[in-house]
Parts: C-alpha cells; structure tokens; sequence
C-alpha cells in the first residue's frame, strides 16, 4: 500500500498531539509531516484536562510521572463549582461514580428516595472518592482492581498547556514526523476536487500531501479560509467570547482540583501547577469591558501575579463539518467550547481517535468522512448542552448576564434532558464518549435541579438497611481517603518538576 502523504498545519497542542499519534499507531502507513511558525505562535493556554487524556497518553508509551515532571503537572479529580446555582453554593463534578448501583437501579435513585422521604442520609458528594479526597486534599493512584473502593474514582492533570504541545514533538520527530518552520502564505487546490494539494511557505517551499490535517488554530487556514466551511455559530447559548489569562504564586494547598467561581459575567478558573497557579475570567463582551474583566481578576486571584493580564478572544461553535475533501480540522481549527468543564484537549483526542479509526487507504472515502463527521458532531452537541446546563441552571439574579442566562431558550435536547431528571433522577445514557451520568447528577444536583421524584425500583429494599449501608460507604471513604497521602507531597514523591529536582 502506497503510504498516505499527511501534512499537518500547525504545532500547538492539536497539531503536535495529531502528529505523536499517527506517527506512533500507523508506523510505515502515513508519512507525517507538520509546519508551523514560531512568529504566529500558539495560544498557550488550556491546563487542564479530563481523564481520557491518560489513555491517550498510554497509547504513545508515555511514562506518567515523566509526563508530569516534565510538564510541572498535578492531579486532578474534578472541578469544583463555587456560585454557580447561588452564591455561597459550592459542589465538586467529581472524575468517577457516587456510590454503587444495584442491578440497574442507580444509586443517586436510592439516595433521592431516602431524601424524598425525610431520612436523615449524607449529601451525595460523600458517596464519591473523587469529591472526598478533593475536600481532603489527598491523592492517590486509584486501584485496578473494580472489587475495591478505591478503583471508583478517575483523575486527569492539570499542566502548563506550553509544554505539552514540545513534549510531544519530541515523541513524534522520534517516530520519523517531520516538522518544518515557516508562515504558509498560499494553499494550492485540485482545479476540479477541489482538494488541497499542497501548502505553500514565505520561502517558497511546497509542500505536498494527500492528506491536510487543519491544526492551524482559531484561523482555521484550511477549514475556514481555503475551503469555507459555514461556522455555527453557538453564542446565543454560551455568550463568553473573551478571556482573560494571568498567572500567579501558589499561595495555600496545591489543590488535587480546578478551580471554577462564577463572577458577575462569566467565571474564573483557578488551576494550581507545581510551579504557578494559572488563573482567567471568562466573560461575554457584551456585559464586560478588557479593564475591568483585569481588574476584577487582579482582586480575585489570592497569590502575587508573575504576568501581566492577557486577553484572548473566541467565539463558541463549530464548523458544520469538521473534515472536509481531504482536509480534517482537529483542536480550534474545527471549533471552541469554552473551557469550563476542560473539554478542548478531550476533542482534540476524539477527533485523533476517530481519524486513526478511520484513516483512508489511499482513496479517501465519503463514507468513512461522514461517519468522522457524525463522530464529532455527537461530541461537540452533548458538551454543548452539558455546559449550557451550567448556565441556565441558576438562581441568581444579581446582573444582567445571570438574567439572561436563566432565562435564555435553551436547545430542544437539553431542555428534554432536563426535564427528564426534574421528574425523576433519569440521566440519559450515553454508551461512550464524554459526561456519563455521575457527571450530569453532580452538575443537576450542585446547581439545584431537584427531581419530584424517583426511579420506583429504588423502592423494594428497606429505608433502614439503604440507610445504614449509605452510612458505611460514607464513613469507608472518608476513612480511605483519610488514609492518603497530602496531594502535594505526592508530587514531590512522584513526579517533582525538572528543574526543581
Ligand atoms: P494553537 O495553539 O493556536 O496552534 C495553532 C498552530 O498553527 C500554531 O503552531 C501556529 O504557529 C500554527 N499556524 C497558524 N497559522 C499558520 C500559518 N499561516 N503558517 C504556519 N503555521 C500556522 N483546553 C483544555 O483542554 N483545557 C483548558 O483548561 C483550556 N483552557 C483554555 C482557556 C482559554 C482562554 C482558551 C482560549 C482555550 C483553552 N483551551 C483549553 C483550549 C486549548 O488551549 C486548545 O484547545 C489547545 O491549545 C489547542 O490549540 P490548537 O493547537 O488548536 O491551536
């Protein structure tokens, strides 16, 4: 078989990601090659992640505490929300499960009952080993073995987004990916497919491929500017279209969390490293200048800033397709949720996996480029809704930004979704992919979406013996967790920082 020539557009984190793993799991099957410019830069932002990143670190053979060494990276077992339904309120969206089912009875729907019926039961963020041993500020590697207690939690990292994209280079140019350095100025197409046939530098090097992989970020060089693809355009729904990004000292714990407060028009993330603490205010225009988006950051963020404010602009949405003739778009070239619930490197990593999945053999078929399409709508809809759930779930009523978000139309699919938990506790599952129930539970329930009622096969079993078991577990995990080691002396056991060893 005649080997695919790949031309990646890009070497920020999409781009290098892309490159690690075609190089890597399709040796000999695709020649690799990537540009980028060093003056365009990267967007250098986005620390933390979800814990499917793992496995696709695994895929690569990288060794983890490396990884985290090198990327000055810490744990992380989920998000903490601060404000968001009221203010005062605060819940964990914990990476793992609450508490164990029974046959195929839920266990929130025998929590939800106890509760409907007066029973004196703890709050369900106690039935997780995630959101316990956030509270605690532990850490430990979860067991493998699904009998235990401790296997029911995940984790992911939260890392310095600029040097994750050159940690991966490394993996690639090792595979045999090659890079080249340079501004593309011109994309040449095929007269009649209208496929692109090769980009072009400042130099005036061509280089050609039968596959483009548009990796170029939010300028979307291939997707957008050379094929034109329609952007659709979500920003009635998710209204953020600014950043703005500043580091600091760490001052307290090193949190095993993120960090996630609403503000007045938007929110703040808070994501502690080995070496900073990264933080940014996530605003609407609309409600909200640059200045004072800065000067509401400044006052917010707890340790002495090392950098100035930095303002970053999106627009959350899509493109309609994502892979186009023979041009896939991966990372912002393809689109932007804004980063609440860490999704963008997790979409990233879908769209790697669906295109290793699917990769042409030297025809590229419309049938496998309508499956990756389909593939990566599903994703970018169901995280859609799942943030927008953030939004609109709220009682706050202090400025016009929550007014608005309150009380916004939302999209047909959520608004069903919702309805079906304010019923009964139903979450609608999903076989694969991101956010299963645990997710949606934590995010209803944290931001007060109560159900009326319950599943009624959650009923047979006696309040009594429900109680005393729910009793237990909560105690088993707070004694587990208890157990662990300090998060933060768990990195310096296992993963210290290079330059700090
Ligand atoms: P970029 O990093 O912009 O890379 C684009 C590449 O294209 C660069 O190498 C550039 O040089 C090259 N390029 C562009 N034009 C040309 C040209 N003409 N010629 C040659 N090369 C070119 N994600 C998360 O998962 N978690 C987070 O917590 C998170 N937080 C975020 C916070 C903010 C405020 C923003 C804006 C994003 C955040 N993200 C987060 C998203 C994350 O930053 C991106 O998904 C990730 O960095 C991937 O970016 P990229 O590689 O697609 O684009």
């Amino acid at each position: 078989m005649a080997m695919q020539r790949v031309v990646i557009v890009g070497g920020g984190t999409a781009g290098w990601m892309t490159a690690a793993a075609l190089a890597k799991l399709l040796p000999g099957q695709c020649d690799v090659r990537l540009v980028e410019s060093e003056a365009i830069g990267i967007v250098g932002v986005g620390e933390a992640t979800l814990p499917h990143i793992r496995a696709f670190n695994e895929r690569l053979g990288i060794d983890e505490a490396d990884f985290m060494a090198a990327t000055r990276a810490t744990f992380k077992l989920g998000i903490e929300f601060e404000n968001w339904g009221r203010i005062g309120d605060s819940y964990i969206h914990p990476f793992g499960t609450f508490g164990p089912g029974m046959g195929e009875v839920d266990f929130h729907q025998f929590w939800l009952r106890l509760r409907q019926q007066g029973m004196d039961v703890p709050d369900l963020d106690r039935f997780s080993m995630a959101c316990t041993m956030a509270r605690m500020n532990r850490f430990a590697l979860p067991s493998r073995d699904p009998r235990q207690l401790n296997s029911t939690f995940g984790y992911a990292y939260q890392f310095d987004a600029t040097l994750y994209a050159p940690y991966l280079r490394a993996i690639a140019e090792k595979m045999g990916a090659r890079r080249t350095e340079g501004r593309i100025v011109t994309v040449h197409r095929d007269g009649e497919s209208g496929d692109v046939t090769s980009v072009e530098l400042e130099s005036g090097e061509k280089i050609e491929g039968d596959l483009f992989v548009d990796c170029s970020g939010f300028v979307s060089l291939l997707l957008d500017k050379t094929l034109s693809e329609p952007f659709e355009d979500w920003s009635k729904w998710l209204l953020n279209d600014r950043a703005t990004a500043m580091p600091c000292r760490t001052e307290g714990a090193v949190t095993p969390f993120t960090g996630v407060i609403a503000m007045p028009f938007g929110w703040r993330w808070r994501i502690p490293l080995q070496h900073r603490t990264g933080n940014g205010y996530v605003y609407s225009s609309q409600f909200l200048s640059d200045e004072d988006a800065a000067t509401a950051l400044i006052g917010a963020v707890e340790g002495e800033r090392i950098a100035e404010p930095r303002v970053l602009r999106f627009k959350a949405g899509r493109r309609r397709r994502s892979w186009v003739n023979n041009c896939v778009g991966v990372g912002l070239a393809s689109g932007f949720l804004e980063p609440l619930e860490s999704t963008s490197i997790y979409l990233i990593q879908a769209a790697i996996t669906a295109l290793l999945e699917l990769f042409p053999e030297k025809q590229i078929s419309p049938v496998d480029r309508d499956e990756f399409n389909r593939l990566i709508d599903l994703e970018y809809d169901r995280i859609r809704d799942f943030l927008i759930l953030h939004y609109h779930a709220t009682e706050r009523t202090d400025t016009p930004y929550w007014d608005y978000v309150r009380t916004m139309r939302i999209p047909d699919t959520l608004a069903e979704k919702m309805e079906l938990f304010r019923r009964r506790g139903r979450v609608v599952k999903y076989r694969e992919g991101v956010f299963l129930d645990a997710s949606w539970v934590a995010v209803y329930l944290g931001q007060r979406v109560i159900p009326e009622g319950h599943d009624l096969r959650a009923d047979p079993p006696s309040a009594e013996s429900l109680v005393a078991g729910m009793q237990k577990l909560a105690a088993d995990i707070q004694g587990l967790a208890g157990g662990m080691e300090d998060h933060a002396a768990y990195l310096r056991r296992y993963c210290p920082m290079k330059d700090a060893a």
